[in-house]
This record gives structure tokens, C-alpha cells and sequence, in this order.
């Protein structure tokens, strides 16, 4: 398997590049908004030549005296010379020039190594799915608590641009994505969160262990004195247990942690006595309780301890949720509509499903993912009354679902996104939930899942009128 754990030798190159780093040439691969950010702040640091590479060759960049551009498709000799070499997240370090230039002693970092020591504590989270909405929780926690801190990474603002403010704040909340991770040699810290972990077919990895042990460098340089919050089947699926303590939630909980209720959180060895109920959260669903108890557990250990977890969990109450992710637009004539056009692919399609009251009036369509709508339709009979089928992928979504038996008079087809809210609105009756939730991507109509969210929103409000 192919890792990027660091030989010994690179581990001491990394400590004397971030003691000295003008010492050393260095370049910079991917010039998108982690990369730019990079430049800017090894730059300030008086590095005396950078080397900037990126893949487009009509890259448009600003001209620095201190920097070569390398533009279009990677070639050798770019590489040779180089001490360390930055990769953005866009970058697979796998590259066959890539490795070959490791092999020769070229240091590949990516932007948490590139940092070193932070000057604050700091909660790291990663996960499959519920990366962004645990870190904007934390965050609006933090926030109620006017506990200072810096939210952003993989979400919002990067890292980098932090460094570059001079870390202004009393800590982080980090938002880090497998790519992040998996360079992150030396990273810990304080807290760490796994949400989840699940095959991803979309990601760069050729197995799931691969990808897996990318994600469990989230906890690898951690120590006894540190903390990790996982979900109890991701343990299972980790190679090497992580060395802090373990705070897990599940349905079968060991140790100290919360076991799932119906629809509640009941603590657990430290925890017990302690029971969390779902139903004083603001956003709905199984997943959302989850994304709730990873970003209250990470405060609380952040904050050492010393808050009520219960008065936190209150606290999670008011924190309504991100944008595009199952997300309450308004209620008109009695129907209570949702934009969920983040889903772009059939398994959150599937947790949006299950985490609405029936009945519901689905809105799925875009363009395809070509890989079947298996996990949302099993949705279909008890929870969906209507189902509007939009755009390219209508006549695949709706001959999947009168395949498995869904009544064909409750299927409709519309050839636009602005057609299916008309007949959704035509047809749904008080006390439905209409639901934008496409299972597909978006650009057959809009440029990406924002445009496509705002869209609906627009539309929705305009039925108020
Ligand atoms: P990420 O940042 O990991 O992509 P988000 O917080 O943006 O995750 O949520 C994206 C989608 O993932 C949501 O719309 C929802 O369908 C699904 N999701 C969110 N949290 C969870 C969770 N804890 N478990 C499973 N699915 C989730």
C-alpha cells in the first residue's frame, strides 16, 4: 500500500525546514486558495525563491519577484531541484514524478506540516459525511461561549491565512479533509473527532484502507494527554487504536461514551447519569444528534472540562444548521419546505430522507451519478407521497423508483429544476415537507449545489408572496 507516513530522515528535514525555512527552495504545487495562501506566507517568512507549479497553464496569477511559475502539465526537471515541496489538497502526491522525487529526497508536505507547532489548542474533525456541519457547530458553541476561536480549514477560510493573521484567537476549530491529513506529519491536536467513516467512491484512494488510514492520521501523533471522538463502528475499521482518551457514541458503546437511544443519548461509563434528548435540537435527524454530540464533547474537552455538558447540549439547541444541508426555508400554506442541495449523491439523499417526517414530496434530479438511487428509495413507500423527477436524470430516477414498485401516478417529470417546485407546490397538501434533495449533481442547470440551493430558496420565497 502506498502511504505517506515519513521516514525518519524526512521527520528531521520537516524540523529544521520549519525552524529555517528561507534555508530552503521550496516549492509550491496547486495555486488554488490553500496554495495562494501558502505562497503569501512563506513569502512573509523571507523565503528567498519559490517556485510555483500548477496544472492549468493559463493560470492566472499575480507577478512576484520572488517566484517562478511552472504552468501545465508537471514535468521532471521542475522538481529536481526542489528541497520541500508543498502540495495543495487538489494534488495527489501520488504522481509517479512525485514519488520518484521523494524516493531522490524531496520532503512533500501539505499545509499542516508546512505550519508546525500552533501557537493554541486546537480541535481537529474529520469524518465521510458531517465534517462541516460538526465544525460550524463547534463554532456557534464556541461563539455562545465567547470562547475567541479561528473556524475554517477544508470549511471557510484556510489554515494558512490563519498563520498569516498571526493566529488571532484562543483556539482552532480545523475542518480537515483526507488530502489534509494524510501530509499532516506532526499535527496534534488537543482534540480530535472522526463523525464517520464510510467507503467514498469519489475520492482519490484506490482501497479503503487506504483511505481510512488517511483519515486516522487525524488522531496518529496524539498523545495520552489529548483526546479522540470517534464512532464506535469506525474503531473497528482503524488499523492502529488511537493513544488518548476515547470518548465514542454508538449502539454499543465500551469505555466512556454515549449509547443510542431512540431518540436520545444516554451516557456512559464518565458519562453516566447523563441522558441527551434529540428533540431540543434545532435540525433534524438521527445524523444532525450525532454532528450535535461530536461538536458538545469537542468543546467540552477543549475547554478542559469544566462546562456543564447538559447546559452545552442546551446550548447546541439554538445552532440551525449550514447552509444547502437539510435546511428549513419556510412554511408556506402549511407546507414546510427544505433545501438539501448539498446531496449530491444517493446516500445523503438517503439521510435527508430518513431524517424527515412523512409525508414528504421529493424534488431528486440534476445530473447523474451513474450509480442508482438504491439507498434513497428505500425511502420511497414510507415516507414519499409524491416524487418529482427534474432534469437529465429525471427518466433514469423515475423508471428506477415504478421499478420498485413506487405507484406511477405518484411520479411526475419536469424537464427544470423551477418547473418541479411548480408542481410541487401544486400538488403537495398542509402538512407535507417538500423536499429538494437530488441525489445528482447540479450543472446540467446551474454552476455547482449553491447556485442550485439559492435557486430553490429564491423560488420558495416567492410562493410566500
Ligand atoms: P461534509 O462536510 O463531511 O461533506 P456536511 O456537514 O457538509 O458534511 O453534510 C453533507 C451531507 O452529509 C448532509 O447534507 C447530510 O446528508 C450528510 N450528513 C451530515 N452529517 C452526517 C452524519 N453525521 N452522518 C451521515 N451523514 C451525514
Amino acid at each position: 500500500m502506498r502511504n505517506f507516513l515519513p521516514t525518519n530522515t524526512e521527520l528531521q528535514k520537516l524540523v529544521d525546514f520549519q525552524e529555517n525555512r528561507s534555508a530552503f527552495k521550496v516549492g509550491v504545487f496547486g495555486y488554488g486558495v490553500v496554495g495562494k495562501a501558502v505562497v503569501d506566507f512563506l513569502l512573509r517568512d523571507g523565503i528567498g525563491s519559490l517556485r510555483v507549479i500548477d496544472g492549468n497553464p493559463q493560470l492566472q496569477h499575480p507577478k512576484l519577484d520572488e517566484v517562478e511559475w511552472c504552468l501545465g502539465e508537471l514535468e521532471a526537471l521542475w522538481l529536481e531541484d526542489l528541497d520541500v515541496l508543498f502540495v495543495g489538497p487538489g494534488v495527489d502526491p501520488r504522481h509517479q514524478y512525485l514519488l520518484d522525487a521523494r524516493s531522490k529526497g524531496l520532503l512533500i508536505i501539505g499545509e499542516l506540516a508546512l505550519l508546525g507547532q500552533f501557537p493554541c489548542e486546537l480541535i481537529a474533525i474529520t469524518g465521510t459525511n458531517g465534517k462541516s456541519t460538526t465544525t460550524a457547530w463547534a463554532g456557534y458553541l464556541l461563539d455562545e461561549l465567547n470562547h475567541d476561536a479561528f473556524i475554517g480549514g477544508n470549511l471557510g477560510d484556510p489554515i494558512t491565512g490563519w498563520a498569516l493573521n498571526r493566529y488571532p484567537g484562543e483556539s482552532g476549530v480545523l475542518e480537515l479533509s483526507s488530502y489534509q491529513l494524510e501530509t499532516a506529519f506532526g499535527f496534534a491536536p488537543k482534540v480530535s473527532v472522526i463523525t464517520n467513516l464510510a467507503s467514498d467512491h469519489a475520492s482519490r484512494y484506490s482501497t479503503d484502507t487506504e483511505y481510512f488510514q488517511a483519515k486516522s492520521r487525524i488522531y496518529h501523533y496524539q498523545t495520552s494527554e489529548d483526546i479522540c471522538i470517534v464512532r464506535s463502528d469506525v474503531l473497528a475499521l482503524l488499523k492502529d487504536a488511537p493513544a488518548t482518551s476515547l470518548y465514542t457514541f454508538g449502539e454499543n458503546v465500551e469505555g466512556d461514551g454515549f449509547r443510542r437511544l431512540p431518540d436520545s443519548w444516554l451516557g456512559v461509563g464518565k458519562f453516566t447519569g447523563l441522558s441527551l434528548e434529540w428533540d431540543s435540537l434545532s435540525i433534524p435527524g438521527a445524523h444532525n444528534a450525532e454532528n450535535a454530540l461530536c461538536a458538545v464533547l469537542a468543546v467540552w474537552s477543549l475547554r478542559g472540562q469544566s462546562d456543564s455538558l447538559s447546559e452545552l447540549w442546551k446550548l447546541a439547541g439554538g445552532f440551525r444548521g449550514l447552509e444547502h444541508r437539510l435546511e428549513f426555508v419556510s412554511e408556506v400554506q402549511g407546507i414546510r419546505y427544505y433545501n438539501d442541495s448539498k446531496a449530491t449523491n444517493d446516500e445523503s439523499s438517503a439521510t435527508a430522507l430518513e431524517a424527515l417526517d412523512a409525508p414528504i414530496v421529493w424534488l431528486a434530479g440534476g445530473v447523474s451519478k451513474g450509480a442508482g438511487y438504491a439507498a434513497s428509495m428505500k425511502y420511497l413507500s414510507s415516507k414519499v407521497s409524491r416524487l418529482i423527477a427534474f432534469g437529465h436524470a429525471s427518466s433514469e430516477i423515475s423508471s428506477e423508483a415504478k421499478t420498485l414498485g413506487f405507484d406511477a401516478n405518484a411520479i411526475t417529470e419536469a424537464q427544470t429544476l423551477s418547473e418541479a417546485i411548480g408542481i410541487a407546490a401544486e400538488n403537495a397538501a398542509t402538512g407535507d415537507n417538500v423536499l429538494l434533495s437530488p441525489a445528482c449533481a447540479s450543472f446540467d442547470e446551474f454552476s455547482n449545489f449553491e447556485e442550485r440551493g439559492r435557486f430553490f430558496k429564491d423560488r420558495v420565497l416567492e410562493l410566500r408572496a
